[in-house]
């Protein structure tokens, strides 16, 4: 498992969209007070990778640098399912992973966000077997890029694997020991909440938080996604909401996120921009809850 590092005030961002241009993308986020963003390195929804164009992206990090926002952190891509039984697949998704880490780190990203995937008609345990023989393909591809993978909780929508602590805790342990210092986890708020965990409330925070402790620990976790929940608990839904505007509220990810555990996370937001609210004021909200 990869070591946390956690400085004494909040690391926050967003997700950045960089599809405008990066420049103007970068600086939107530094005027924001960003101390970390999320980005997608190229199109999520294909498995075309654009050619890595050394100005733009040598541009791109020096613009990180310029502004202080770091670490930076990569999502992957949607097509990507590590826990297919389909060959044709599981080969165009693992060597979409293994780009994804050179993107990565091309683009000045310490870190790369999977949803491991779908078990679909095979069972849990052999979908877990996938995904653990394609992580352990990637040795070489950690080695290389020093990037670390971080596996993302999700919120259970069908055969989606990584629906509890539990089961990321032993999908973790069926890794090699080689990949284990490139492993870590991306908690989202609304994810554990659409999968049962109940973060309303004080009392709640702190079984979830034990129940992480008691897994693979708060630790391993080096992003939070911080988004509220439109479905209700345990739906296994995963649709994103304004902060407090969702059936988690205010007050339980502010009780969550400033938690002694949680709170030297960096933190993004993944929330809706849409006519109600933009990013801006989502990320005024999450900086409140440290203030
Ligand atoms: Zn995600
Ligand atoms: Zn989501």
């Amino acid at each position: 498992m990869a070591q946390a590092k956690q400085p004494a005030t909040p690391t926050l961002g967003i997700h950045l969209s960089m599809g405008g241009g990066s420049q103007k993308a970068i600086e939107y986020a530094a005027a924001m007070g960003c101390k970390t963003v999320q980005i997608f390195t190229h199109n999520p929804r294909s498995f075309q990778f654009k050619p890595i164009v050394k100005v733009e992206t040598d541009a791109i990090n020096a613009l990180w640098k310029k502004h202080g926002i770091g670490p930076i952190f990569s999502h992957c891509n949607y097509l990507i399912n590590l826990g297919t039984t389909d060959n044709a697949m599981f080969h165009a998704s693992l060597a979409a992973a293994e780009k994804e880490l050179e993107y990565a780190r091309a683009f000045g990203c310490d870190y790369f966000v999977l949803h491991v995937g779908k078990h679909k008609e095979a069972s849990l345990e052999t979908g877990m077997q996938q995904v653990a023989k394609a992580i352990n393909k990637l040795g070489p591809a950690f080695r290389k890029t020093n990037v670390t993978l971080l596996l993302e909780t999700v919120a259970g929508q069908g055969t989606e694997i990584g629906r509890s602590f539990e089961e990321m805790a032993q999908l973790i342990a069926m890794f090699d020991k080689e990949v284990q210092p490139y492993i870590g986890v991306c908690l989202d708020t609304c994810h554990i909440f659409a999968a049962g965990y109940d973060i309303r409330t004080k009392e709640g925070v702190e079984k979830v938080v034990q129940n992480i402790e008691m897994t693979f620990g708060a630790e391993c976790i080096r992003l939070i996604h911080v988004n509220d929940s439109k479905g209700a608990l345990g739906d296994n839904l995963d649709r994103h909401e304004h902060l407090g505007k969702g059936q988690i509220g205010a007050a339980g990810l502010k009780a969550f996120l400033t938690h002694p555990k949680i709170k030297g996370i960096p933190m993004a937001i993944e929330t809706p921009i849409d006519d109600t609210a933009g990013q801006e004021d989502d990320f005024t909200i999450l900086q409140g809850f440290f203030k």
